[in-house]
């Protein structure tokens, strides 16, 4: 099989990369490296049938590949796939942007939940597979025992999301904000005789002065928070929030008769893991302990962690979940307004279950390896 890879370069392509090598899932394909910006260099690891990178938008030499794997982003799928498709190519396009994903021909891949929907859209002919929003992956792998269990009425999502969704240089200017907070009040900090509130109003006004390394999030992140996320829809909803509904049914193949699913997506001085506060509606009252039961065992990367203080500290937060395939679930308790209302708190790393790893796993359902 051979298999075209664009977008390696980039954070989804890095993390995506050190996946599949450590997955050994490169191994006896034909692989070459593409990229939009560095074509002539060497190629990324030795073992790839071109030593040099190729340019991206060389549709002839793309045309050649079985499998083209894309994380390099929406203008690169807007500016290639339909063109390629227009010269007849017919091979498997897996990609990480959201250009495609509610087109009806594309297939959103999120295997732990939908692997017998993408299974056979494969042997029904489907070519393009697509990695949802992270936001959502993550929440719907948190759910699965739920969702599988067909127990879901509705859902509101209160996200926590982290400054890797949105790109390096915001990951980059996060850091630097809290870099610039921290050198406006590092002579207060030292004085033990400065009061807090006197640190406070130094800092706030540190984070309102046009000094702030704000180019990416246009305001404060560091030490504050952002309640729009994407897009102004124009409806009072942000395109983040839209995906949300639109993306889970399909993946849950509901769209016909769509789960409710909204809320308000936060993004907040975390680096790399989203988290969302959820509120659950059931369709049906279930003890306590069937529900943990059901989410707990829905798949190999659902944890269910103990409601109390010490576990939650301890496992609920995006600094321990960094970096891993662990979906926590905790915070899990029947709410005033009935049984069959719950909270939960879930998180992930987005950038791999919330971008890689269903890419990565597409590959090999592609192979008949997973
Ligand atoms: P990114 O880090 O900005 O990388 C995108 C591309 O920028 C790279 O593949 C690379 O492509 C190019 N690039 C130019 N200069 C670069 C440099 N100095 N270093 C590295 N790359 C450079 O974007 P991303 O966050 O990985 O996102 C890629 C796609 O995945 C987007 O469509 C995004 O919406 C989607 N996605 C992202 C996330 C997330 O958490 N960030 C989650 C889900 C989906 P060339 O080699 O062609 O120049």
């Amino acid at each position: 099989m051979r298999v075209g890879i664009v977008g390696w370069r980039g954070m989804v392509g890095t993390v995506l990369m050190q996946r599949l090598q450590a997955e050994g899932d490169l191994n006896g394909l034909s692989v070459r490296f593409y990229s939009t910006s560095a074509a002539g260099q060497p190629a990324p690891i030795r073992e790839a049938a071109s030593q040099v990178v190729l340019d991206a938008h060389d549709l002839a030499t793309l045309a050649a590949e079985d499998v083209i794997l894309t994380a390099q982003g929406g203008d690169y799928t807007s500016a290639v796939h339909a063109p390629l498709r227009a010269m007849g190519w017919n091979g498997y396009w897996i990609d990480a942007a959201s250009t495609l994903r509610m087109q009806p021909q594309a297939v959103l891949v999120l295997d732990p939940l939908n692997r017998a929907a993408i299974e056979s859209a494969l042997a029904a002919g489907a070519k393009d597979f697509v990695g949802a929003n992270c936001t959502v992956s993550l929440m719907l792998l948190g759910l699965a025992g739920l969702f599988k269990a067909g127990l879901v009425d509705w859902i509101t999502a209160m996200t926590y999301q982290a400054a890797s969704g949105a790109g390096a240089a915001h990951m980059r200017e996060l850091v630097e904000q809290m870099g610039f907070a921290h050198r406006c009040v590092s002579s207060q900090l030292a004085d033990p005789s400065v009061s807090v509130l006197s640190i406070e109003e130094s800092l706030n006004a540190a984070l309102k002065s046009p000094l702030l390394p704000a180019a990416q999030f246009g305001g404060p992140l560091a030490g504050s928070l952002i309640p729009w996320i994407d897009a102004d829809l124009g409806t009072g909803q942000s395109k983040e929030e839209w995906k949300g509904m639109v993306e889970a049914n399909k993946i849950l193949g509901s769209t016909h008769a769509p789960l409710a699913l909204d809320g308000i997506c936060v993004r907040v001085g975390a680096m790399r893991c989203h988290s969302q506060a959820l509120t659950i509606k059931l369709n049906q009252e279930l003890p306590l302990a069937e529900i943990e039961d059901l989410i707990a065992h829905a798949h190999p990367w659902v944890r269910l962690i103990a409601n109390n203080r010490e576990a939650s500290v301890r496992e609920l937060s995006p600094v321990a979940v960094s970096g891993t395939l662990t979906v926590p679930v905790g915070r899990l308790r029947q709410l005033p307004m009935g049984p069959a209302y719950l909270s939960a708190f879930t998180l992930g790393d987005q950038l791999l279950w919330g971008a890689a790893e269903p890419l990565r796993r597409m590959l090999k359902l592609l192979r008949g390896t997973l």
